[in-house]
């Protein structure tokens, strides 16, 4: 049964360290995987240091190994170190594992990481006592209403100045893919655009740090970050704040060199320090597939009205779009729903839409998965035209059957936020 399995790993199958339930938890999670697991952790945190962390699993040797591994790995960081733990750190702890038996060292480490937002969560809502002004916000209980965070401590502090900022921002919105040129940009731009023009009070925010394409998109490629009294002051646009990463950087080629934990913090300080001041939506236009970047933003941005996911017809974006689907659902980011773009041809001069390839894979995968299928945008050639002009599409081609079925997307978005917002 052990074969394959190095000395290390087998020794946590019998008697796995840190096994058991701690009592008066600071974080708390319990996750079941796909392979039908479930691991249960629970935290304690003194001084802004991890002291203890507790675990127990429904699954057998393997995932005792890696359950009793990720708490050791925890222990003695702080819970942003700690939710850094990678699947592949756990495994490189154990000295390797079967293939077979890899998805155990991912549920661990995503078990880590809700019962670290766990913790985050139960911190702020321990602490946020006085008042403030907040024109967005009812609850008295707001963590935009302290003034006084805990000065201890840096990481209590950032999340105070994050939660300021955020609190004042009605809906958000991340805009994901499972892999790059499906059109997740064009979506959140005309998203994000359409709100405007009903009137809405909108920011944009793109945080891919690699591949940052809505300054081009909205002829904003000259821009640079301007700092303001209150932090980063967003470009206008219309009526439109936008803010992207590509405007801090001096060339695409600077960012090749962040790392994971770079990253994390270059979001959390683009987080904290953009004046939006109060907005009906943010549309956050997130990088193809699930790594750094998105993680980070659906760890740091609380009470994320949910994602919406953009796909291709093809059967081969299946796959990628059901990562992205189970990674909301670790994360607890509700799925506000699939659209399948580029799907069909949109003629340019009559508007008819011709399906030219296999269509219908989005509103499968939808069905399957059990998340509203939110609508087909077409391939229309006025769309790319637009994107290259600098030009939201919804704007400069309102008439056109196309921007027709992207308004019923965006009401559909807009409806489902506000339901469940
Ligand atoms: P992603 O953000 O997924 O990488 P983009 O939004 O940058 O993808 O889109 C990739 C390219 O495809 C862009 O040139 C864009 O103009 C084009 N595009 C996106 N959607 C459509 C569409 N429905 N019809 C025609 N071109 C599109």
């Amino acid at each position: 049964m052990t074969t394959g399995f190095t000395r290390n790993a087998q020794e946590r199958f019998m008697r796995p360290r840190n096994y058991g339930e701690l009592e008066v938890p600071d974080g708390h999670a319990r996750i079941t995987g796909p392979c039908g697991d479930t691991m249960e952790f629970w935290m304690h945190v003194d001084d802004g240091i991890v002291t203890a962390v507790g675990f127990t699993t429904t699954g057998c040797g393997p995932s005792r190994a890696c359950g009793s591994m990720a708490t050791e790995l925890a222990e003695g960081k702080t819970p942003s170190e700690a939710a850094r733990i990678e699947q592949q750190d756990i495994l490189d702890a154990l000295g390797g594992m079967p293939e077979a038996h890899q998805h155990c060292a991912l549920l661990a480490s995503n078990t880590l990481k809700a019962t670290v937002e766990n913790y985050m969560n139960n911190q702020a809502n321990n602490s946020d006592t006085q008042q403030n002004s907040c024109s967005n916000c009812e609850k008295t209980d707001c963590s935009a209403k302290a003034q006084q965070p805990d000065e201890s401590s840096e990481e209590y502090q950032d999340r105070q100045q994050l939660r300021q900022r955020l609190c004042r921002i009605r809906h958000k919105i991340i805009v994901l893919s499972g892999k790059g040129g499906v059109g997740k940009s064009t979506v959140a731009v005309n998203l994000a655009t359409a709100l405007m023009l009903e009137g809405k009070q909108v920011g944009l925010l793109d945080i891919d740090i690699h591949g940052p394409s809505v300054p081009t998109m909205l002829g904003l490629e000259q821009e640079t970050i301007q700092n303001g009294p209150d932090g980063m002051v967003p470009v206008e646009l219309g009526d439109m704040k936008i803010m992207s990463l590509g405007f801090m950087l001096r060339s695409p080629d600077d960012a090749v060199i962040w790392r994971g934990p770079m990253k994390m913090g270059v979001i959390k300080q683009f987080l904290k320090d953009i004046a939006w001041d109060d907005l009906d939506y943010l549309i956050i236009d997130a990088p193809p597939g699930t790594g750094d970047e998105v993680l980070s933003a659906c760890q740091l941005i609380e009470d994320l009205d949910g994602a919406v996911v953009v796909t291709t017809p093809q059967k081969i974006a299946a796959i990628d779009v059901r990562k992205s689907i189970t990674f909301c659902r670790q994360m607890q980011v509700p799925v506000l729903g699939i659209i399948e773009n580029m799907s069909g041809f949109a003629c340019p001069k009559c508007g008819e839409i011709t399906a030219i390839l296999q269509t219908g894979g989005g509103n499968k995968i939808a069905e399957d998965m059990r998340v509203p299928f939110l609508g087909a945008i077409p391939m229309d050639p006025r769309v790319a035209e637009a994107c290259d002009m600098g030009r939201a599409f919804v704007h400069h081609f309102k008439t056109s059957p196309t921007a027709a079925v992207m308004s019923d997307i965006v009401e559909a978005i807009a409806k489902h936020a506000q339901t469940h917002g």
